[in-house]
Protein backbone atom coordinates (compact mmCIF):
# COMPACT_ATOMS: atom_id res chain seq x y z
CA UNK A 1 0.00 0.00 0.00
CA UNK A 2 1.71 3.11 -1.47
CA UNK A 3 2.02 6.24 0.78
CA UNK A 4 -0.73 8.82 0.87
CA UNK A 5 0.49 12.11 2.91
CA UNK A 6 -0.12 15.82 1.94
CA UNK A 7 2.87 16.03 0.13
CA UNK A 8 1.92 13.22 -2.18
CA UNK A 9 -0.96 13.88 -2.89
CA UNK A 10 -0.48 17.42 -4.10
CA UNK A 11 2.54 16.97 -6.25
CA UNK A 12 1.20 14.02 -7.62
CA UNK A 13 4.02 11.59 -6.49
CA UNK A 14 4.16 7.95 -4.56
CA UNK A 15 6.62 8.38 -2.53
CA UNK A 16 7.41 10.90 -0.31
CA UNK A 17 10.60 12.22 -0.41
CA UNK A 18 11.90 15.01 -2.35
CA UNK A 19 15.52 15.29 -3.93
CA UNK A 20 16.02 19.18 -3.05
CA UNK A 21 18.34 21.27 -5.22
CA UNK A 22 21.81 20.62 -4.97
CA UNK A 23 24.07 23.27 -6.90
CA UNK A 24 26.24 20.96 -9.23
CA UNK A 25 24.13 18.52 -8.97
CA UNK A 26 20.65 19.42 -9.67
CA UNK A 27 20.97 18.32 -13.44
CA UNK A 28 18.14 16.72 -15.60
CA UNK A 29 19.75 13.47 -15.20
CA UNK A 30 19.76 13.59 -11.42
CA UNK A 31 15.99 15.45 -11.33
CA UNK A 32 14.83 12.93 -13.72
CA UNK A 33 16.07 9.83 -12.09
CA UNK A 34 14.21 10.56 -8.70
CA UNK A 35 11.02 11.56 -10.58
CA UNK A 36 10.55 8.28 -12.51
CA UNK A 37 11.18 6.37 -9.14
CA UNK A 38 8.12 7.99 -7.81
CA UNK A 39 10.06 10.63 -5.65
CA UNK A 40 10.14 14.79 -6.14
CA UNK A 41 13.31 15.20 -9.12
CA UNK A 42 14.27 19.08 -8.66
CA UNK A 43 16.80 21.50 -11.37
CA UNK A 44 18.46 23.69 -10.06
CA UNK A 45 18.81 27.21 -11.04
CA UNK A 46 22.06 28.12 -10.77
CA UNK A 47 23.69 25.02 -11.58
CA UNK A 48 22.84 26.21 -15.30
CA UNK A 49 25.23 28.93 -16.27
CA UNK A 50 23.04 31.43 -17.80
CA UNK A 51 18.41 31.65 -17.92
CA UNK A 52 18.41 29.86 -21.66
CA UNK A 53 20.31 27.08 -20.28
CA UNK A 54 17.58 26.55 -17.24
CA UNK A 55 15.02 26.52 -20.07
CA UNK A 56 17.20 23.67 -22.29
CA UNK A 57 17.68 21.62 -18.86
CA UNK A 58 13.97 21.99 -18.24
CA UNK A 59 13.29 20.37 -21.63
CA UNK A 60 15.69 17.90 -21.16
CA UNK A 61 13.63 17.13 -18.00
CA UNK A 62 11.00 16.55 -19.74
CA UNK A 63 11.90 14.25 -22.65
CA UNK A 64 13.42 11.81 -19.58
CA UNK A 65 10.41 11.60 -17.56
CA UNK A 66 6.81 11.73 -18.02
CA UNK A 67 6.43 12.32 -13.92
CA UNK A 68 6.24 15.79 -12.12
CA UNK A 69 9.44 17.60 -11.39
CA UNK A 70 10.27 20.70 -9.32
CA UNK A 71 13.02 23.45 -10.20
CA UNK A 72 15.15 25.21 -7.35
CA UNK A 73 15.91 28.92 -7.29
CA UNK A 74 18.64 30.07 -4.03
CA UNK A 75 18.89 33.37 -3.41
CA UNK A 76 21.64 33.79 -0.94
CA UNK A 77 25.06 35.46 -1.02
CA UNK A 78 27.13 35.13 -4.00
CA UNK A 79 30.63 36.16 -5.76
CA UNK A 80 29.15 36.53 -8.58
CA UNK A 81 25.50 37.91 -8.04
CA UNK A 82 23.21 36.13 -11.10
CA UNK A 83 20.35 37.58 -12.74
CA UNK A 84 17.73 35.68 -10.17
CA UNK A 85 14.38 37.04 -12.22
CA UNK A 86 15.88 36.37 -15.22
CA UNK A 87 15.83 32.67 -14.28
CA UNK A 88 12.28 32.88 -12.16
CA UNK A 89 10.66 34.63 -15.56
CA UNK A 90 12.23 30.80 -17.27
CA UNK A 91 10.65 28.65 -14.45
CA UNK A 92 7.08 30.47 -14.68
CA UNK A 93 7.53 30.57 -18.75
CA UNK A 94 8.43 27.12 -18.96
CA UNK A 95 5.12 26.13 -17.19
CA UNK A 96 6.88 24.37 -14.08
CA UNK A 97 3.70 23.91 -11.55
CA UNK A 98 6.57 22.92 -8.64
CA UNK A 99 9.12 25.44 -7.18
CA UNK A 100 11.69 25.29 -3.99
CA UNK A 101 12.91 28.66 -3.27
CA UNK A 102 15.40 28.71 -0.37
CA UNK A 103 17.00 32.23 1.23
CA UNK A 104 15.58 35.56 0.29
CA UNK A 105 13.01 35.23 -2.05
CA UNK A 106 9.82 37.20 -0.91
CA UNK A 107 9.50 38.25 -4.45
CA UNK A 108 9.84 35.59 -6.48
CA UNK A 109 7.40 33.66 -4.35
CA UNK A 110 4.96 36.19 -5.08
CA UNK A 111 5.68 35.57 -9.12
CA UNK A 112 5.26 31.81 -8.38
CA UNK A 113 1.93 31.65 -6.81
CA UNK A 114 0.52 34.12 -9.44
CA UNK A 115 1.60 31.36 -12.03
CA UNK A 116 -0.27 29.09 -10.15
CA UNK A 117 2.82 27.19 -9.01
CA UNK A 118 2.80 25.14 -5.51
CA UNK A 119 6.21 26.42 -3.57
CA UNK A 120 7.93 24.72 -1.31
CA UNK A 121 10.55 26.64 0.56
CA UNK A 122 13.32 26.04 2.68
CA UNK A 123 13.68 27.27 6.08
CA UNK A 124 15.91 26.70 9.04
CA UNK A 125 14.34 28.01 11.89
CA UNK A 126 10.50 28.51 12.86
CA UNK A 127 10.76 32.47 12.63
CA UNK A 128 11.72 32.31 9.09
CA UNK A 129 9.20 29.82 8.72
CA UNK A 130 6.35 31.70 9.85
CA UNK A 131 7.41 34.71 7.85
CA UNK A 132 7.22 32.19 4.61
CA UNK A 133 3.66 31.51 4.96
CA UNK A 134 3.23 35.14 5.40
CA UNK A 135 4.39 34.75 1.82
CA UNK A 136 1.90 32.27 0.60
CA UNK A 137 4.39 29.47 0.76
CA UNK A 138 2.63 25.64 0.27
CA UNK A 139 5.39 23.82 1.93
CA UNK A 140 8.37 24.26 4.33
CA UNK A 141 10.92 22.34 4.08
CA UNK A 142 12.39 22.70 7.83
CA UNK A 143 15.89 22.22 7.25
CA UNK A 144 17.55 20.82 10.66
CA UNK A 145 21.49 21.61 11.82
CA UNK A 146 22.40 18.26 10.16
CA UNK A 147 21.88 19.65 6.91
CA UNK A 148 24.13 19.63 3.72
CA UNK A 149 25.19 23.77 2.68
CA UNK A 150 23.20 26.66 4.19
CA UNK A 151 22.47 25.44 8.05
CA UNK A 152 21.88 29.10 8.96
CA UNK A 153 23.08 30.27 12.30
CA UNK A 154 20.81 28.76 14.86
CA UNK A 155 22.31 25.40 14.81
CA UNK A 156 18.71 23.64 16.02
CA UNK A 157 18.69 19.88 15.04
CA UNK A 158 15.52 18.28 13.95
CA UNK A 159 14.54 16.18 16.57
CA UNK A 160 13.72 19.57 18.15
CA UNK A 161 13.04 21.53 14.75
CA UNK A 162 10.23 19.66 13.45
CA UNK A 163 8.38 19.13 16.80
CA UNK A 164 8.70 22.96 17.12
CA UNK A 165 7.08 23.17 13.34
CA UNK A 166 4.52 20.55 14.63
CA UNK A 167 3.79 22.92 17.52
CA UNK A 168 3.74 26.07 15.68
CA UNK A 169 3.39 26.08 11.71
CA UNK A 170 -0.03 27.37 11.21
CA UNK A 171 -1.98 29.99 8.98
CA UNK A 172 -3.95 32.81 10.36
CA UNK A 173 -7.26 30.63 10.64
CA UNK A 174 -5.22 28.07 12.88
CA UNK A 175 -4.57 25.67 9.64
CA UNK A 176 -1.68 23.42 10.01
CA UNK A 177 0.73 24.59 7.16
CA UNK A 178 2.82 21.04 5.80
CA UNK A 179 6.15 20.79 6.03
CA UNK A 180 8.52 18.12 5.05
CA UNK A 181 11.83 16.99 6.96
CA UNK A 182 15.00 17.92 5.43
CA UNK A 183 18.43 17.49 6.55
CA UNK A 184 19.69 14.44 8.34
CA UNK A 185 17.45 11.95 6.08
CA UNK A 186 19.12 8.95 4.25
CA UNK A 187 16.46 5.83 5.05
CA UNK A 188 13.23 4.74 5.36
CA UNK A 189 13.67 4.75 9.54
CA UNK A 190 14.24 8.78 8.61
CA UNK A 191 11.02 8.96 6.70
CA UNK A 192 9.12 7.31 9.54
CA UNK A 193 10.96 9.63 12.53
CA UNK A 194 9.79 12.54 10.29
CA UNK A 195 6.19 11.27 9.96
CA UNK A 196 5.95 11.05 13.72
CA UNK A 197 7.09 14.14 14.34
CA UNK A 198 4.53 15.59 12.10
CA UNK A 199 6.06 15.82 8.63
CA UNK A 200 4.13 14.34 5.51
CA UNK A 201 7.55 13.75 3.63
CA UNK A 202 11.55 14.06 3.84
CA UNK A 203 13.69 15.80 1.93
CA UNK A 204 17.22 14.69 0.34
CA UNK A 205 20.18 15.62 -1.06
CA UNK A 206 24.10 13.92 0.11
CA UNK A 207 21.68 10.33 -0.37
CA UNK A 208 20.45 11.02 -3.73
CA UNK A 209 24.39 12.12 -4.61
CA UNK A 210 25.16 8.69 -3.68
CA UNK A 211 23.06 6.89 -6.28
CA UNK A 212 24.05 5.46 -9.69
CA UNK A 213 22.77 8.23 -11.47
CA UNK A 214 23.60 11.52 -9.65
CA UNK A 215 26.07 13.41 -12.39
CA UNK A 216 29.22 13.32 -10.13
CA UNK A 217 32.49 11.42 -10.72
CA UNK A 218 32.01 7.93 -8.85
CA UNK A 219 35.05 8.86 -6.33
CA UNK A 220 32.86 11.22 -4.97
CA UNK A 221 30.06 8.91 -4.47
CA UNK A 222 32.70 5.85 -2.81
CA UNK A 223 33.52 9.05 -0.48
CA UNK A 224 30.31 9.49 0.70
CA UNK A 225 30.04 5.74 1.80
CA UNK A 226 33.44 6.68 2.93
CA UNK A 227 32.71 8.99 5.28
CA UNK A 228 31.43 8.99 8.52
CA UNK A 229 28.94 11.63 10.68
CA UNK A 230 31.86 13.00 11.96
CA UNK A 231 33.75 14.03 8.44
CA UNK A 232 32.00 17.45 7.93
CA UNK A 233 33.18 21.38 8.56
CA UNK A 234 31.29 24.29 9.42
CA UNK A 235 32.73 27.29 7.45
CA UNK A 236 31.09 30.97 6.78
CA UNK A 237 30.02 31.86 10.58
CA UNK A 238 31.77 34.89 10.71
CA UNK A 239 30.25 36.28 7.61
CA UNK A 240 26.47 34.61 8.75
CA UNK A 241 26.65 32.44 6.17
CA UNK A 242 27.37 29.15 7.68
CA UNK A 243 27.69 26.59 5.11
CA UNK A 244 28.14 22.40 5.79
CA UNK A 245 30.91 20.83 3.79
CA UNK A 246 32.65 17.49 3.61
CA UNK A 247 35.83 17.89 5.80
CA UNK A 248 38.91 17.86 3.39
CA UNK A 249 42.03 19.58 2.98
CA UNK A 250 40.70 22.53 1.49
CA UNK A 251 37.79 23.25 4.25
CA UNK A 252 40.36 22.95 7.17
CA UNK A 253 42.58 25.64 5.38
CA UNK A 254 40.07 27.59 4.86
CA UNK A 255 38.73 27.02 8.62
CA UNK A 256 42.18 28.15 9.87
CA UNK A 257 41.82 31.40 7.24
CA UNK A 258 38.33 32.13 9.03
CA UNK A 259 39.76 31.85 12.65
CA UNK A 260 42.74 33.39 12.40
CA UNK A 261 42.12 36.47 9.58
CA UNK A 262 42.53 40.00 11.52
CA UNK A 263 40.51 41.87 8.68
CA UNK A 264 37.51 39.81 8.84
CA UNK A 265 37.26 40.58 4.65
CA UNK A 266 34.87 37.49 3.20
CA UNK A 267 37.73 37.97 -0.18
CA UNK A 268 40.31 36.29 2.38
CA UNK A 269 38.26 33.05 1.96
CA UNK A 270 36.45 33.21 -1.17
CA UNK A 271 38.78 31.53 -3.17
CA UNK A 272 38.94 28.51 -0.90
CA UNK A 273 34.95 28.29 -0.94
CA UNK A 274 34.55 28.97 -4.45
CA UNK A 275 31.78 27.07 -6.24
CA UNK A 276 33.79 27.38 -9.58
CA UNK A 277 36.14 25.32 -7.79
CA UNK A 278 34.21 23.41 -5.93
CA UNK A 279 32.21 22.01 -9.01
CA UNK A 280 35.46 20.54 -10.47
CA UNK A 281 35.54 18.35 -7.51
CA UNK A 282 31.98 16.58 -8.82
CA UNK A 283 34.09 16.69 -12.62
CA UNK A 284 37.52 15.81 -11.86
CA UNK A 285 36.49 12.93 -8.76
CA UNK A 286 39.56 14.50 -6.52
CA UNK A 287 37.68 15.11 -3.10
CA UNK A 288 40.25 17.64 -2.15
CA UNK A 289 40.08 20.14 -5.50
CA UNK A 290 37.69 22.14 -3.77
CA UNK A 291 34.98 22.39 -0.99
CA UNK A 292 31.43 20.55 -1.63
CA UNK A 293 28.61 19.96 0.70
CA UNK A 294 27.87 17.12 2.32
CA UNK A 295 25.10 16.55 5.56
CA UNK A 296 26.07 14.58 8.63
CA UNK A 297 23.70 11.44 7.12
CA UNK A 298 27.01 10.89 5.53
CA UNK A 299 27.01 8.26 8.53
CA UNK A 300 24.16 6.61 7.03
CA UNK A 301 24.94 5.90 3.75
CA UNK A 302 26.75 3.06 3.17
CA UNK A 303 26.10 2.09 -0.97
CA UNK A 304 25.43 3.44 -4.58
CA UNK A 305 21.99 2.19 -5.50
CA UNK A 306 19.84 3.48 -8.31
CA UNK A 307 17.07 5.92 -7.39
CA UNK A 308 14.53 3.45 -7.96
CA UNK A 309 16.48 0.65 -5.45
CA UNK A 310 16.83 3.59 -3.21
CA UNK A 311 13.04 4.90 -2.73
CA UNK A 312 11.78 1.32 -3.02
CA UNK A 313 13.81 0.37 -0.37
CA UNK A 314 12.85 3.73 1.61
CA UNK A 315 9.13 2.42 1.44
CA UNK A 316 9.55 -0.58 2.80
CA UNK A 317 11.70 0.09 5.84
CA UNK A 318 9.54 3.20 6.67
CA UNK A 319 6.62 0.79 6.18
CA UNK A 320 7.84 -1.70 8.71
CA UNK A 321 9.15 0.79 11.25
CA UNK A 322 5.47 2.67 11.38
CA UNK A 323 4.30 -1.09 11.63
CA UNK A 324 6.65 -2.23 14.29
CA UNK A 325 5.80 1.35 16.18
CA UNK A 326 1.65 0.26 15.80
CA UNK A 327 2.46 -3.55 16.89
CA UNK A 328 4.09 -2.05 20.07
CA UNK A 329 0.44 -1.46 20.87
CA UNK A 330 -1.29 -4.20 20.20
CA UNK A 331 1.16 -5.95 22.61
CA UNK A 332 0.52 -3.32 25.36
CA UNK A 333 -3.26 -3.80 25.06
CA UNK A 334 -2.82 -7.57 25.98
CA UNK A 335 -1.28 -6.70 28.83
P1 LIG B 1 29.82 31.17 -4.89
O1 LIG B 1 31.01 30.59 -5.57
O2 LIG B 1 29.27 32.46 -5.38
O3 LIG B 1 30.14 31.35 -3.33
C1 LIG B 1 30.73 30.30 -2.57
C2 LIG B 1 30.13 30.29 -1.18
O4 LIG B 1 30.43 31.54 -0.54
C3 LIG B 1 28.60 30.16 -1.17
O5 LIG B 1 28.25 29.34 -0.08
C4 LIG B 1 28.12 31.59 -0.96
O6 LIG B 1 26.86 31.63 -0.29
C5 LIG B 1 29.24 32.19 -0.11
N1 LIG B 1 29.41 33.63 -0.33
C6 LIG B 1 29.66 34.24 -1.52
N2 LIG B 1 29.83 35.57 -1.33
C7 LIG B 1 29.67 35.79 0.00
C8 LIG B 1 29.74 36.96 0.83
N3 LIG B 1 30.00 38.16 0.33
N4 LIG B 1 29.51 36.80 2.15
C9 LIG B 1 29.25 35.59 2.69
N5 LIG B 1 29.21 34.47 1.96
C10 LIG B 1 29.41 34.55 0.64
O7 LIG B 1 28.64 30.10 -4.82
P2 LIG B 1 28.21 28.94 -5.84
O8 LIG B 1 28.67 27.63 -5.31
O9 LIG B 1 28.53 29.35 -7.24
O10 LIG B 1 26.63 28.92 -5.67
C11 LIG B 1 25.84 29.99 -6.14
C12 LIG B 1 24.79 30.30 -5.10
O11 LIG B 1 23.93 29.18 -4.91
C13 LIG B 1 25.39 30.59 -3.73
O12 LIG B 1 24.66 31.61 -3.13
C14 LIG B 1 25.19 29.31 -3.00
O13 LIG B 1 25.17 29.51 -1.63
C15 LIG B 1 23.86 28.88 -3.53
N6 LIG B 1 23.61 27.44 -3.32
C16 LIG B 1 22.50 26.93 -3.85
C17 LIG B 1 22.19 25.62 -3.65
C18 LIG B 1 20.94 25.08 -4.20
O14 LIG B 1 20.59 23.97 -3.91
N7 LIG B 1 20.26 25.79 -5.01
C19 LIG B 1 23.01 24.80 -2.92
C20 LIG B 1 24.15 25.32 -2.43
C21 LIG B 1 24.43 26.65 -2.63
Amino acid sequence: MPFETALTKALGIRVPVVQGGMQWVGYAEMAAAVSNAGGLGILTSLTQPRPDDLRIEIQKTRRMTQKPFGVNLTVLPTISPPPYGEYAQVIIDEGIKIVETAGLVKDYVAKFKAAGCIVLHKCTTIRHSLSAIKMGVDFLSIDGFECAGHVGEHDVPNFVLLNRAREQLRKEDGSLVPYIASGGMANGNSLAAALSLGACGINMGTRFMATVEAPIHHNIKQSIVDATEDDTDLLMRRWTNTARFYRNSVTKAAAKVERESTSGKFEEIADYVSGKRGRQVFLNGDPDYGVWTAGICMGLIHDIPTCEELLKRIETEARDAVMQQAAMFKEDSKL
